[in-house]
């Protein structure tokens, strides 16, 4: 099965770094031309970019936060007037704020549900504007285990990758008639940035609860997101899938 994603224009928000970074690299090689979002990390986005060009894909960048609702009419502003058209949405940006919930303070709080939830919603809304005129597209949200096997500390982290769940399969209905595919996808322990202070501090505990052995690796999560855009996953629409090693079993 060769996933051929020629032609079609793709947006993944947080894209320079970690997972968002090998998901921008796999739709490249697929085919696709991509817009690459970053909010801070302008040196990896440029490193990204020259990386996917020098190997005969097509990127570009655009800086914004994507809880800022200007930045994200602006960010789909510029898609629409230079690319015409979106045809896959990568919600991928994400940010942990750990605590325990007596010591969380409204501010831990609020920046999770922002980035995370609130990031996913307006994105969504300005893509689906988008994919709605042409009667095509995919969307794929990026949520995590978390929000279905808890962990101490996290209670912003599991209600905003939760309420993306919840917010994949309601819109998934709504859109599904217009030729929209909505899905999410719950990384298990994928070695990146993010999880890099939990790894250090109780790596060998958590390598024990993933029956596959291992930790995952961006590119596990890759592959899904492409096959996800792609027309081999046409029929599958409103589910979110575990990418974790068998963590959540
Ligand atoms: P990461 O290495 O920390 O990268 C996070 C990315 O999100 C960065 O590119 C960052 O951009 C971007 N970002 C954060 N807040 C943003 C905002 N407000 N606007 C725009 N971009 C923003 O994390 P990761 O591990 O690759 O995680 C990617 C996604 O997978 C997240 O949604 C995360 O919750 C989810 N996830 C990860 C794991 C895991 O084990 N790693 C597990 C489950 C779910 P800048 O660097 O430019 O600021």
């Amino acid at each position: 099965m060769k996933i051929d994603l020629n032609d079609h224009v793709a947006l993944v928000t947080g894209g320079s770094r970690g997972i968002g970074r090998a998901i921008c690299t796999a739709l490249a090689e697929a085919g696709a031309r991509v817009l690459i979002n970053y909010r801070s990390a302008k040196d990896e986005a440029v490193s990204l970019r020259d990386e996917i060009t020098e190997a005969g894909g097509e990127a570009h960048l655009w800086q914004a936060d994507v809880a800022n609702f200007e930045a994200v009419k602006s960010m789909f502003d510029f898609l629409e007037a230079d690319f015409g058209r979106l045809d896959i949405l990568v919600n991928n940006a994400g940010i942990i704020k750990d605590t325990l919930l007596l010591s969380m303070k409204l501010d831990d709080w609020e920046r999770v549900i922002d980035a995370n939830l609130k990031g996913t919603f307006l994105c969504t809304r300005f893509g689906a504007e988008l994919m709605f005129r042409q009667r095509s597209g995919a969307i794929i949200n990026m949520s995590s285990v978390s929000a279905i096997r808890s962990s101490r500390g996290q209670t912003n982290y599991a209600a905003s990758k939760g309420g993306v769940i919840s917010f994949t399969r309601a819109c998934a209905t709504e859109l599904a008639s217009r030729g929209i595919r909505v899905n999410a996808v719950l990384p298990g322990f994928i070695e990146t940035d993010m999880t890099q202070r939990v790894m250090s501090r109780a790596g060998k505990q958590t390598l024990e609860r993933i029956p596959a052995g291992r930790f995952g690796q961006p590119q596990d999560i890759a592959g899904l997101v492409v096959f996800l855009a792609s027309r081999q996953a046409e029929y599958i629409t409103g589910q979110a899938i575990p990418v974790d090693g068998g963590l959540s079993i």
